[in-house]
């Protein structure tokens, strides 16, 4: 298919016609740069994954869970005792007492958390709000599930909104917000005023709002994290997101969930059935362990990425980035500008190539790639190592080569 021209490759193609879905999306580009990483032999600084290892006793648990012969699928909507251990946490941690038994879905990772309450939800015609820049899978999301996305905009230094431009992209046609607090790619985390004033459209337009909180522990300089469904009002009409992936360092174990009302839980446990049937039942028991863990482990976990974000600090701006200093998550958007590319794309591509060291343009976390020219995106969820070598590659770059 030529993508410039997809009307003459229908004509001329003898295949039947791909979905036209599936046309309106690209392939990540988050997970694009982690190939061309690979490729290169390139620093990894795009993909969100820890490359040190994941904590011994996790492991073993999950390890133990395959011993123990816990290897046939779990019940499709998440093993008792995983859902358990989420209620309990989200009560512990959030104040939010939950029903594991009709409220908890447990899906293969966040990703398919986000689809399965989205296509559970929506029907054609509707709208979501989605803040931007965003994390890149809303896009392709919105589009599976058959939604129109609503861009309001985050605005640097701080990422704040502005109310009106929010209050203007609700109406009748609103069936969701979605938002992701800590956020990706800006490290900003919502405050209670805003989300405030995001629940009050919510009750006004009766609709849901989905939180993606999977950064929920990567909090700094105080910052505190607020689950929406926490806020009078929200409980019935939020479903809250998160996963094993970021908080214990599993990424590739694909173990996420949804929290939502009764009626929600339903719809999204029919969906999710039919997609995945479940998540692995080996590692929802781990999960089970590793959501009891103590306070100290997520206090640890806070100060190393703390430690992590001001070594990536540092070797940015000593390399000429400007940074946006994030309160939350483990990324850090910078502006470009200072390099003189043409755009996001152009200098990740010579950074990957040249220097060695990848990134995410920042043209993909925004409708418009205009948006994001002067961004790029990089991860600190690395060893030492890792940012030595880095810094080593990003001595070979100069601000306005
Ligand atoms: N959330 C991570 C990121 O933004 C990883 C994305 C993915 O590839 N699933 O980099």
């Amino acid at each position: 298919m030529n993508p410039a021209h997809p009307e003459r490759a229908a004509a001329t193609s003898t295949s039947p016609k791909l979905s036209s879905k599936a046309e309106r999306f690209t392939e990540s580009v988050i997970r694009e740069m982690t190939r061309l990483a690979l490729r290169y032999g390139a620093v990894n600084l795009s993909q969100g994954f820890p490359d040190f290892p994941a904590p011994a006793e996790i492991k073993n648990a999950a390890k133990a869970a395959i011993d123990a012969d816990i290897n046939q699928y779990a019940i499709t909507w998440g093993a008792k005792k995983f859902r358990d251990a989420i209620a309990a946490k989200f009560e512990r941690t959030q104040g939010v007492a939950i029903d594991p038994e009709r409220e908890v879905t447990v899906c293969c990772g966040s990703t398919e958390a986000m689809m399965s309450s989205m296509m559970a939800i929506i029907n054609p015609g509707d709208e979501v709000v989605v803040f931007e820049p965003f994390y890149e899978n809303y896009g392709p999301d919105a589009i599976l599930s058959g939604a129109t996305p609503r861009f309001v905009k985050l605005r640097p230094p701080d990422w704040t909104f502005d109310p009106d431009e929010l209050a203007a992209a609700f109406g009748p046609a609103t069936k969701a917000i979605i938002l992701n607090t800590p956020n990706n790619p800006t490290g900003k985390v919502f405050e209670r005023a805003e989300f405030e004033c995001i629940r009050d459209l919510c009750v006004r337009w009766k609709c849901f709002a989905i939180t993606d909180e999977i950064y929920e522990h990567m909090l700094y300089d105080g910052a505190r994290h607020i689950s929406l469904a926490s806020l009078e009002g929200m409980r019935e009409r939020t479903l809250t997101i998160n996963a094993l992936s970021k908080t214990y360092s599993v990424t590739g174990w694909r173990v996420g969930w949804v929290i939502a009302p009764p009626e929600v839980t339903a719809a999204i446990r029919k969906v999710h059935d039919f997609l995945t049937v479940g998540a692995a039942a080996p590692l929802q028991e781990a999960g089970a362990f590793a959501l009891q863990l103590p306070q100290s482990y997520y206090d640890t976990l806070a100060e190393e990425y703390a430690a992590r974000r001001e070594r990536m600090l540092g070797i940015l701006g000593g390399a000429g980035f400007k940074c946006f200093k994030p309160r939350g998550a483990y990324y850090i958007m910078t502006d470009i500008s200072a390099f003189g590319f043409p755009d996001d794309v152009a200098f990740a591509q010579y950074l990957v190539k040249e220097i060695g060291v990848a990134a995410v343009p920042g043209s993909s976390f925004y409708r418009d790639p205009a948006d994001g020219r002067t961004r790029l995106r990089f991860t600190f969820c690395k060893k030492e190592s890792t940012f030595q070598a880095a810094t080593e590659r990003l001595a070979k770059l100069h601000p306005s080569r």
